[in-house]
This record gives structure tokens, sequence and C-alpha cells, in this order.
């Protein structure tokens, strides 16, 4: 099942829980405003070159919406469809005032040049800048895109409005990006998995941890496992897989990975097939790379106890049966990985107000966040007798609804 169907399933399995009528239910759905344009640019050798971009922009009901913008060749509409409407409902769940959307740009970001990459960006900017806006849709880094991106698209922007740093987040922190937000969404996901463990009667030191991705989210939250006395037990990434019963130093893989470039050979830790990640023994699994990973094949054979879903719809809904039944609890992506969004929101906040907050302001905000999700999330499971997802899902829809109906329906 593709994300589009995933999540459209969950949404309306949620509607069906809250008892949403019809019209309201068909309105949450269909997105507000579906853009493509076609973007032209000479390449650096001087022949001219196309490329489509997308935004999907799903919501606007409880404030600007907001999403990442990728650059990668399968930018699929479906995909960006279905991860905007996500947005709608992560955002509502950490209850920040932001609505959804996604966008993106099919082509190969390794293939352009930086100068290319400045164009492609300022053209897009171009042709989509009376749509986007500090109060209308604010745009944040994703695959194949970054801080520089976003310092791009700022100044493309600023030519036509005027110096505008909140339309985007996830800037460099010169141009008004906020501290924390480069470990946001690990640290996120930290925090989310304490308020589930507590919920269990446990904590993250002495637990043993397997992370599947070793990029952004997934290297901070190792690091921040480790550091609570976590023992990450397995990592994985594109370039391979190592694993230590015993607990891997992830300070050392991360210098590691940064001199090599890859896993493989890391003194402090031995190989193994990247394959047998996500069904390594463990206590806690967390997938921090793509989506649909844990899927029919493999769930059966999941020794973890509890699923933390950092990276957007790792588990298919064959997977999310199949381990619901083997007593695994999952924490889903719309809640697992808010941190992002979350602190994105801190640093709109913070140039709205032309004020910088120190880093421990920005996490212990996102903190209080997290948690407070976290319970609003378990008071819907016990009042419809559901699982997280369904929890989390009842949560967003819920406050999307309610904004909805208060606005009204008179045109
Ligand atoms: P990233 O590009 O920094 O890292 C991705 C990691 O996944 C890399 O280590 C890569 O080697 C690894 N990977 C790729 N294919 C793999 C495979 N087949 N097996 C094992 N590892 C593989 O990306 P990121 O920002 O860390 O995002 C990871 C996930 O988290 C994505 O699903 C993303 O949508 C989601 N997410 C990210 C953020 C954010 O703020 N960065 C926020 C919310 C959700």
């Amino acid at each position: 099942m593709n994300a589009l169907a995933a999540t459209n399933r969950n949404f309306r399995q949620a509607a069906r829980i809250l008892g949403l009528d019809s019209k309201i239910e068909k309105s949450l759905l269909i997105p507000f405003r579906e853009i493509k344009v076609e973007c032209t640019i000479p390449k650096d050798d001087g022949t001219l070159v196309s490329y489509v971009g997308f935004r999907v922009q799903h919501d606007n009901s409880r404030g600007p919406m907001k999403g990442g913008i990728r650059y990668h060749p399968e930018v699929d509409p479906d995909e960006v469809n279905a991860l905007a409407q996500l947005m709608t409902w992560k955002t509502a769940v950490v209850d920040i005032p932001y609505g959804g959307a996604k966008g993106g740009i099919g082509c190969t970001p390794k293939e352009l040049s930086i100068s290319e990459l400045e164009r492609l960006t300022r053209v897009f900017t171009q042709k989509i800048h009376d749509l986007i806006g500090v109060n209308t849709d604010v745009p944040a880094p994703d695959m194949g895109t970054n801080a520089q991106t976003m310092a791009w698209i700022l100044d493309e922007y600023s030519k036509f409005h005027g110096y505008s740093p909140a339309v985007v987040t996830g800037k460099p922190i010169d141009l008004g990006g906020s501290l924390g937000r480069e470990a946001a969404t690990g640290r996120g996901v930290v925090y989310a998995t304490e308020a589930l463990l507590a919920e269990h009667g446990k904590s993250i030191k002495g637990l043993t941890f397997a992370i599947q991705g070793f990029g952004n989210v997934g290297s901070w939250a190792a690091r921040l496992f480790h550091e609570r006395g976590g023992k990450v037990v397995a990592v994985s990434d594109i370039t391979g897989a190592v694993r230590n019963p015993n607990g891997i130093d992830i300070q050392a893989l991360i210098q590691h990975k940064e001199t090599t470039g890859k896993l493989a050979d890391f003194s402090g830790a031995d190989a193994m097939d990247a394959n047998d990640l996500l069904t390594h023994e463990c206590d806690v699994l967390v997938p921090c790379a793509l989506g649909g990973v844990l899927n029919r094949e493999n769930a059966g054979d999941v020794r973890a106890k509890f699923v933390i879903e950092a990276a957007n719809h790792p588990t298919d809904p064959d997977a999310d049966e199949i381990l619901s039944k083997k007593g695994v609890v999952i924490l889903p992506d719309i809640y697992a990985n808010a941190g992002g969004v979350t602190v994105s929101y801190f640093e709109w906040v913070q140039n709205i107000q032309g004020f910088m907050w120190e880093e421990d302001k920005v996490n212990h905000e996102l903190k209080r966040y997290m948690t407070k999700a976290f319970h609003n999330i378990k008071g819907l499971c016990q009042s419809h007798d559901c699982n997280l997802r369904m929890g989390a899902f009842t949560l967003g829809v819920n406050r999307v609804a309610r904004a909805t109906l208060l606005r009204g329906w008179e045109a």
C-alpha cells in the first residue's frame, strides 16, 4: 500500500472513531491547493534543462501551512500529497499553530553543481513566491535540501516581499536559524521515547536500541540515547551496518563516519548484514531512514518490544497489524518525529519576535511540547480504547476538524 493510501486509511479510521460527518471528512481529505510549476534553468555549460516542481498545501485551518521541500528524482505527486496531509495531523498533534504542506522538485541534486542548484531554487521560488509566505506557507528543508537551500529561498522571496526571515525555517543560524534546530528531530525522538517508556515503568538507561539510518535524525537520536545510558547495539545506513552487544560508543562511530564516510571498519563494533538490522535483538527499534521498511515480509521477525517511528511512514499497514498482534508497541511518526517541526515553529516565533532564544530554552520548550502531546495522545487512547497511532490521529484530526468548524463554512 503506498503512503497516500495508508495515510488516507488511517485518517478515515480516525474520522470514524470521532464520528465526523461526511462533509467535514471530505473537506479535510482534499488538499487546499496543489501547485505544479515548470522550472527551466541554464546548466553551467549553457544548455537549458527543465524540471517540475510541486507544492501541495493541504490545510490551513489552524495556521500557516508548514512542510519540507525535497529534491529527489522520484518526487511523486501522490507521495507529496500524503506527506502534506501527515504534516497537517503532525502540527495539530503537537499543538503548534500551523497547517500542513509538502513540496519538491523532481531532480537528482548530486548531479547538479552548487550554482545550478542555486538557479533551480531561485526559479522555483519565483514561480511560487506569491503562494508562500510568513502567514501563508512556510517551507523547510527535506531530503536533498538543506540550510543553504532555505537561504536562497529567503533571499529570492525577499526580493519580491522585503526581508522576510520567517518565510522559511531550517535556515543557517547567521540568517535567523534557531539554535537546537539541527538536533531537534532526534532530540524529540528521545523525549518521545522517554515519555513512552515511563508509561511502561522503564527508562532509557540499560535498554538496548537498534537504529536504522545514521543521518541527521538517526545519529542525533543514537547520540542522545547513548548519553542517557542506553545501549545502542546495532546501527545501519546506506553503506552497511555494525553491531556490538555491549553497546556502541556513538561519539566514536560519528567520528569514524565523518573521517571515512562509512560505518564499515569501525574498530568498536562488528560488521553485520544491514538487512538484519530491523530484526536484530533489542528492546527498542528506531527506523530513521526510509518509508515502508517494516512490511509483511519482516514484521513477524521483529524482536523489539517498542518501535519508535523516527522516519516518516516506516511501518506499512500490514506490518502494523502483525506487530500489534505480537504485542509490539509502536510510537507513530506523526508524533515521534514531530520535534523537527516543533523547533521550526520556535524558529519562526523567534524571527517574528526578532529575538534569539538560548539553546537550553529551545530544548526545554521542545521537551514540554513533546511530553504534553504524549499525555494528550494517551488520554485519547484511553477514551477511544485504541492504539497510539489512532490516539495520535484522532488527536490531530479532531483539532483540525474543530478549527475548521469554528471558522465556518460560508463563502
Ligand atoms: P538523512 O538523509 O540525513 O539520513 C538518512 C539516513 O538513512 C542516512 O544515514 C542514509 O545512509 C540512511 N539510509 C538510506 N537508505 C538506507 C537503507 N536502505 N538502509 C539503511 N539506511 C539507509 O535524513 P534524515 O533527515 O535523518 O531523515 C531520516 C528520516 O526521518 C526520513 O524518513 C525523514 O523524512 C524523517 N524526518 C526527518 C526530519 C528532519 O528534521 N530531518 C523530520 C521529520 C522526519
